[in-house]
């Protein structure tokens, strides 16, 4: 039972209600802007949480009002006991979902649905073959979109995640919308953001505005209607008239959603970061190991949260080179 709510509402008033847990910082895939080239800093098992230290700390969590459990990596469905967190996390009073590549997700229907998930975001950042295993530096296209046609027809409601960068593959806007036409999907355009390692710069991002531009001179200004906002919503979305999917943007870089954030995020090592943009983080392992209370620290991650992005401000070049965040792959998107 939720006894004391209270802890998990920030000094702006924003209830920190859903978590977002990294379960590994490995991938199976190395997609330029959230994979640093030259990799990521490979340490010992011992630093990162177990599957039952994670099950511990998530419960800590769900005792103090968390409703809603997202599973994040890095690859989630690489992580060795996935199975085993899947199950147990569909144990407590929380909707659990998870962002994944796709690569694994064959693997993994049956203990998805035991765990009772019904929604999934997948990322897919170009509808052509050699363009996607290049922005991933691996071949698994196929797998990928034959595993979403999986998805789908078990019944989940997938969420397609596309990074939008400048040059890359913000010519195919038009095309995955067309996907919506007759496929229950929903796509979000994702304004490519910066973080250490990922060659980010202002000319890259293509913006909300510009998506939108591009879909209007698509579809005609009568061609897609916008849907009504969800609380704590990170994309706008809209949707073609009777097509069966929908679509959104999530403009992280030119117009964030701090204020409704709901979002705490546990890394795969333990840390609680209390926006994806903090370089402050609280070490919940550490204190989990040396059986010391976690409600104290986790009280002061939610207090210590910036209104808006960090504090960093705007987004531009000499803040992205300025940016000391760890890599996207590190935090857990
Ligand atoms: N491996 C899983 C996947 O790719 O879906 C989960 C982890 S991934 C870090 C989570 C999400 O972060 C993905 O949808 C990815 O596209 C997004 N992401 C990674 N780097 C990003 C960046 N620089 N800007 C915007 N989104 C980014
Ligand atoms: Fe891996 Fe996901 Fe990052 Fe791509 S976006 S490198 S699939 S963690």
């Amino acid at each position: 039972m939720n006894s004391t709510p209270q802890h998990i509402v920030d000094k702006f008033g924003r209830v920190h209600d859903y978590l977002r847990i990294s379960l590994t910082e490995r991938c199976n895939l190395r997609c330029f802007y959230c994979m640093p080239e030259e990799g990521i800093e490979l340490r010992d098992k011992s630093a990162f949480m177990s599957a039952e230290e994670l099950i511990d700390i998530a419960k800590t969590f769900v005792s103090l009002g968390v409703k809603k459990i997202r599973l994040t990596g890095g690859e989630p469905l690489i992580k060795k006991n996935a199975a085993f967190i899947l199950r147990e996390l569909g144990k407590l009073p929380v909707e659990v979902t998870l962002t994944t590549n796709a690569v694994n997700v064959d693997r993994f229907i049956d203990v998805m649905k035991e765990a009772g998930i019904k929604s999934i975001n997948v990322s897919l950042d170009s509808l052509k073959e050699e363009r996607f295993n290049a922005i991933s530096r691996r071949n698994y296209f196929q797998k990928i979109t034959e595993n979403i046609d999986l998805l789908l027809e078990n019944g989940f409601h997938v969420k397609l995640n596309v990074v939008v960068i400048r040059g890359t593959n913000d010519d195919e806007i038009v095309d995955f919308i067309e996907w919506t036409k007759k496929t229950p999907i929903h796509v979000r355009f994702i304004e490519f953001m910066p973080f250490d390692g990922n060659k980010w710069n202002w000319e890259k991002k293509v913006s909300f505005k510009e998506i939108l531009q591009q879909v209007t001179a698509h579809y005609g200004e009568n061609g897609f209607y916008q849907l009504k906002d969800k609380p704590n919503r990170t994309s706008r979305c809209f949707k073609l008239a009777n097509s069966k999917g929908t679509f959104g943007i999530i403009s992280s870089v030119t117009n964030p959603f701090c204020d409704t954030c709901n979002r705490i995020r546990l890394t795969a090592d333990g840390k609680i970061k209390n926006c994806l943009f903090s370089n402050d983080e609280i070490d919940l392992l550490s204190l989990h190991r040396k059986k010391l209370p976690l409600l104290p620290a986790i009280i002061d991650a939610i207090q210590s949260k910036d209104k808006k992005r960090a504090g960093l401000g705007e987004f531009n070049d000499k803040m992205a080179e300025k940016l000391q965040n760890r890599s996207m792959i590190t935090i857990g998107g």
